[in-house]
């Protein structure tokens, strides 16, 4: 690697001469990038030749392969700079050719194959496995198109594809020879030789899977550099399509050809839903069986045979949408290497583990029989024999078990119901927050805590604090490391040092100088991209995520509206100066979330005209927020809305990166709120609202009127009123929907229930805000407590307690 930024420079030259063939002053901006990703993956990619030397040395690691049908990974150019190590030399050697690194960074597309939380802690993990030493491969679909790119027009959202392999994608390495044929429909031929059972997949549809690499970097270990595997869907040129042209059969050669490359055309935009519908079925057996396909190949070129794969292999599926991957590694067992039935199924349970991560019903996956029978028809006739095979062992174990045949099976009513799938064929369940996991446990798979409770555990979720606040907060994580020393940066523990400056004044004073400059920042690009100024004085209030009636950014608005009303009968009526922020995706078919955003905006419109409330509020909707954005908002943020429903996030990983960046909670008792509250202290964040427990029991006995609340608060009366009449919009049906949920269909989020305790604790924490010191304390000390939110703690447990892998960074240390 460089050492300096001469021999940095001179290397980077001589390969943009080799690639480019002309003079950098005729080079554009993208030949610029493109030169300096080539240059770091082949310098990288030098030390890696070195690791698989040494690592042949020793026993060989387990593999861990994390399936996960999103990887929202963002970009990757600024932070595998620092990961190297390189940041400064690169920096200022392409200074010294006119280049300016920034525009560089701008040039990476961000990829966001992933729709919010559950793509994003994927690339976390990628993140920490690379750092702690786990040998550790994401495994996905490399879509041509990742989730769209919002546009705000007149307050509506629309969709815009998004192209971003466009100029290429200089980071992946595409792998042709390493491709898997996947086979869909055809038939199942079953013949009997001396005495077992052969299957034939005939008249299948053969489609070809060929990867996609993409390194990942650890940091400050190039010896350590991971993988991510992207798989792309192409057709196979076999006799088959030759065949039909021959026969001069065109469209359907080419109807062929569509068919197979819609595989892997785009990521569905749903989150928290499953729509059910065949493509998407298609995705999940495309990735899993390409992936196993590979990982078996592997596995038995190192090994020889499969007997002890699940002590070489653990291979973890991230939510059901791979819960395939039990189907199909049986089927590989069975059909292509002829074991017995009973050792595949030990060694599958045995190498899978599951994470849950929801308990909304419309997010649990089902599948029609129909459907999977049709497509995957062999994958079926396994699926049967699982769950025969688990009824069968349910009546010899359990007495009376009518209600666990009722509520366990994986057939259930003409459906295949992944989750119990993935319960019944994996050796661990986790949850993703404690909270999380007590639900799973008590409420939603009750039944099979009782039959497999030891199967059970909880691994709180958590997030890169190297990109999120390293790479994306340097102005913070210089002044801790000035404080502190750099040792956070590889044990966000250390970050517990900060507490010896809660009483420092002049270090909370610069604390104080960061968060400004880092609300600057993002004023400035604001006002850029959308004529608003945010004052950097005002207390910036961010609720940046996913739109979604469960995460409730519509109790946010009322809260903003209430304000509003009052301050234009009394201009003291609200002490201190207001910026509300908003920002995310609603899927596209989501017409009482893409109301929500119309909303806002809407409602944004009126009070940023209003020249009365120039100094006191301002409100602005951010379009498209993805990872790059994120990156800014996150350290500008001074209060962090996490205010769902209670018992409705799993565990939320936005909460912990406003945290790290020292922004205050302002959050109902849900997901991991409850730990950073735990980990804080009841003075350093701001709870509101109805428990977990409380809301769940609402919706068993059903003694909530949403009618009540409105009758009996006038605020919120009022608020409801504008909502129902031309108030915004001079066409009121506009929110009618919003209206009709909150009212008619009484309230499902509690929304209006939650109204009164969420606007008091607001004030609350707006009265802090007044006093600067008080506020900085308890912001450094949100900061200080954040270490163990970071996915570093959470691979570790993962490594221990789920994969059985080693971390080799720990035990080098140890050693
Ligand atoms: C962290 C993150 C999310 C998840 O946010 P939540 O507040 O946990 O829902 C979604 N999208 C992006 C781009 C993120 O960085």
């Amino acid at each position: 690697m460089f050492s300096d930024k001469n021999s940095f420079k001179d290397a980077y030259l001589e390969k943009y001469a080799e690639i480019k063939g002309k003079s950098i002053e005729e080079g554009t901006l993208w030949d610029k990038y493109h030169t300096l990703v080539v240059l770091l993956k082949e310098e990288i990619s030098l030390c890696r030749a070195f690791t698989n030397y040494t690592a042949d040395q020793k026993q060989p690691a387990k593999q861990v392969y994390y399936f996960s049908m999103e990887f929202l990974i963002g970009k990757l150019l600024n932070n595998y700079l620092i990961n190297i190590g390189i940041q400064t030399i690169v920096h200022e050697g392409l200074a010294e050719l006119n280049i300016d690194l920034q525009e560089l960074i701008a040039q990476e597309s961000d990829a966001g194959l992933g729709n919010g939380g559950l793509g994003r802690l994927a690339a976390c993990f990628l993140d920490s496995m690379a750092f702690l030493g786990v040998v550790g491969h994401g495994n996905g679909i490399r879509y041509k198109y990742g989730l769209f790119e919002q546009k705000i027009v007149n307050g509506h959202q629309t969709e815009i594809a998004d192209h971003w392999l466009k100029n290429g994608y200089p980071w992946e390495t595409r792998k042709p020879d390493k491709a898997i044929v996947v086979k869909f429909k055809g038939n199942i031929r079953v013949e009997r030789v001396q005495g077992r059972l052969i299957f034939h997949h005939e008249n299948y549809e053969p489609v070809l899977a060929v990867p996609y690499d993409i390194p990942i970097f650890s940091y400050e270990n190039p010896f350590l550099i991971n993988n991510l595997r992207l798989w792309s869907a192409e057709p196979l040129s076999s006799e088959l399509d030759l065949a039909l042209f021959n026969q001069g059969n065109f469209t359907q050669a080419l109807s062929y050809k569509s068919e197979v490359e819609a595989i892997s055309y785009i990521l569905y935009p749903e989150d928290s839903n499953h729509a059910g519908r065949e493509l998407r079925l298609k995705q999940e057996y495309f990735f899993v069986a390409a992936g196993l396909g590979a990982i078996v190949r592997s596995y038995k070129k190192r090994n020889g045979t499969l007997k002890d794969f699940s002590q070489g292999v653990a291979i973890h599926i991230n939510d059901t949408h791979p819960a395939l991957c039990i189907p199909e590694l049986m089927r590989i067992f069975i059909d292509e290497e002829g074991m017995d039935w009973e050792e595949s199924w030990n060694i599958t349970v045995d190498a899978i583990s599951y994470t849950n991560h929801t308990i909304m019903p419309e997010a649990l996956e089902k599948w029609p029989v129909s459907l999977l029978k049709n497509l995957l028809p062999r994958i079926y006739m396994i699926i049967e024999e699982i769950d025969r095979r688990f009824k069968e062992k349910l009546l010899r174990r359990f007495f009376n078990c009518e209600e666990l045949l009722r509520s366990t099976p994986v057939m259930r009513e003409g459906q295949i119901c992944m989750a119990n799938l993935a319960i019944i064929g994996s050796h661990s369940i986790n949850g993703v927050a404690r909270l999380h996991t007590e639900i799973l446990k008590q409420h939603v798979f009750k039944d099979f805590h009782r039959i497999f409770g030891y199967k059970f555990t909880n691994l709180t979720n958590g997030v890169n604090h190297r990109r999120f606040l390293l790479t994306a907060n340097p102005a913070l994580s210089e002044l801790v490391t000035e404080a502190i020393g750099p040792g956070w940066k590889t044990n966000a523990n250390e970050l517990k040092k900060l507490h010896n400056y809660q009483e420092d004044a002049s270090f909370l004073e610069q604390l104080g100088k960061v968060k400004y400059q880092n609300k600057q920042r993002l004023a400035l690009m604001i006002q850029e991209k959308q004529g608003i100024y945010l004052d950097p004085h005002s207390l910036y209030d961010v609720h940046v995520k996913r739109i979604h009636a469960y995460k409730r950014q519509l109790l946010n608005v009322f809260k903003v509206m209430d304000l509003y009303n009052r301050l234009q009968r009394d201009p003291e009526a609200v002490q201190g100066s207001y910026s509300f922020i908003f920002g995310g995706k609603a899927a596209p078919g989501y017409h009482y979330a893409k109301s929500i955003i119309k909303l806002i905006h809407d409602l944004a419109q009126k009070i940023n005209k209003d020249q009365r409330m120039k100094e006191k509020l301002r409100v602005v909707f951010l379009e498209n927020f993805n990872v790059s954005l994120a990156e800014r908002i996150y350290p500008a943020a001074d209060l962090s809305e996490q205010i769902s429903t209670a018992s409705k996030e799993a565990s939320g990983t936005g909460n912990m990166k406003f945290m790290m960046n020292g922004a205050l909670t302002l959050g109902t008792l849900d997901g991991a709120n409850v730990e950073i509250k735990e980990a804080v202290g009841d003075e350093h964040i701001f709870i509101f609202g109805l428990t977990a427990g409380e809301v769940i029991e609402y919706n068993r006995n059903r003694s909530y009127k949403s009618w009540d609340e409105y009758h009996t608060n006038p605020r919120l009366k009022k608020i409801l009123e504008q909502l129902n009449s031309n108030y915004l919009l001079e066409n009121a049906q506009e929110f009618r929907a919003i209206y009709d949920s909150l009212l008619l269909y009484n309230d499902e989020f509690y929304v209006l229930k939650d109204f009164e305790s969420y606007m008091r604790t607001f004030e609350e924490a707006s009265k802090i805000y007044l006093n600067q010191d008080m506020w900085l304390k308890s912001s450094l000390h949100n900061i200080a407590e954040s270490g163990v939110f970071s996915s570093d703690r959470t691979i570790r447990e993962y490594a221990h307690q789920v994969w059985r892998a080693r971390c080799r960074r720990i035990e080098e240390k140890e050693e």
